[in-house]
């Protein structure tokens, strides 16, 4: 069967302007031809450090930003092929939940108001179904619904982000693409919202592509993981062979970073000198060669290709046959 979700050589260069003219003098390669897929009921996990692209991947998709090259295919309709209007009503299906759910909250209306408002733009169903919509869910994310006539400064950030989450399947989408959702919250409180995740992802069917900035985050929510290196994909596989056999020397340096929880096992420590390089200027060839322990000639010069290097296993590394020009 085909996939969810399709995204293709997918591009974003932002013009960086200068001088009195305001001339473009170059452009930050944010995310610079990336390609993957997302089956329907999994979910994806996409892990890199700020700047990677992975933020701007998710907006992407849901062309909050627009596309500069590239091709995403949701549901089998092309998403940069339609109009703004068909994007909009799009949206009733790809729905986003944020890693500050109080900046996105509108703090002078009720959790009534802001979780209503979905219906609203979409023009979803007659006025007494969206308050019941609206009790539903609030019991759905584990709140009640005396809750709903309060506003988001009653809630702590555990609360919050439940309430973005239920504003997130007022419209029933099929996909969620979660920016970091639980970044900002409590470790304690991290696990509460990511089984509340897991949960209503069996519950309700969904599909998640779930954005973080750290490999032990996503590990057990996530089926397949894709990890972004200065705009490109540098590896991705199923959760199981990304931390048992990670292929990417970028992949390895997080993974030696992150505490094993079987302490028979031993990982090489792989240490990454450096700080990430400029995406305005992002390194020639393979754009993790200035910190790579393991860089060759070749990496200086050819851009190696992201390549399935192992069935179901994708890496862009010069140290694998299937990423070396042919
Ligand atoms: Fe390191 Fe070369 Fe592989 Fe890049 S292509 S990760 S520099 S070995
Ligand atoms: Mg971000």
């Amino acid at each position: 069967t085909e996939p969810l979700l399709k995204v293709e050589g997918l591009k974003k260069y932002f013009p960086i302007h200068s001088g009195v003219f305001g001339r473009v003098h170059n452009y930050v390669k944010a995310v610079d031809d990336v390609s993957f897929y997302v089956n329907e009921g999994e979910t994806l996990g996409i892990v890199g450090e700020s700047g990677c692209g992975k933020s701007t991947t998710g907006r992407l998709l849901m062309r909050l930003l627009e596309p500069t090259e590239g091709n995403v295919y949701f549901n089998g309709q092309e998403l940069t092929a339609i109009s703004k209007e068909e994007m909009r009503k799009m949206r009733r299906d790809i729905q986003m939940v944020f890693q500050d759910p109080y900046a996105s909250l509108n703090p002078r209306h009720t959790v009534e108001k802001i979780l209503m408002e979905p219906l609203n733009v979409h023009n979803i169903g007659n006025p007494k179904d969206r308050k019941a919509k609206v009790y539903e869910l609030l019991e759905t994310v584990g709140l009640s619904s005396y809750h709903a006539k309060r506003y988001p400064h009653q809630f702590s950030g555990g609360q919050r982000q439940r309430i973005g989450i239920a504003r997130a399947l007022m419209t029933n989408p099929k996909l969620i693409i979660a920016d970091e959702p639980v970044s900002a919250l409590d470790v304690s409180i991290q696990a509460q919202v990511l089984n509340l995740m897991q949960e209503l992802q069996q519950k309700l069917k969904l599909t998640y592509i779930f954005i973080a900035h750290d490999l032990g985050v996503v590990r057990h929510i996530s089926d397949r993981v894709g990890v972004m290196y200065l705009g490109n994909m540098a590896e991705m596989a199923s959760s199981e062979k990304l931390y048992e056999k990670p292929l990417h020397p970028y992949t390895q340096a997080l993974l030696s970073a992150v505490p094993v929880p079987d302490p028979d096992f031993v990982r090489e420590q792989i240490v990454v000198e450096g700080d990430i390089p400029s995406p305005a200027n992002p390194p020639s060839g393979c754009r993790f060669h200035t910190r790579c322990p393991f860089k060759m000639d070749i990496c200086e010069k050819v851009i190696p290709k992201f390549a399935e290097v192992e069935e179901g296993h994708y890496a862009a590394c010069h140290l694998y046959e299937a990423s070396r020009p042919q």
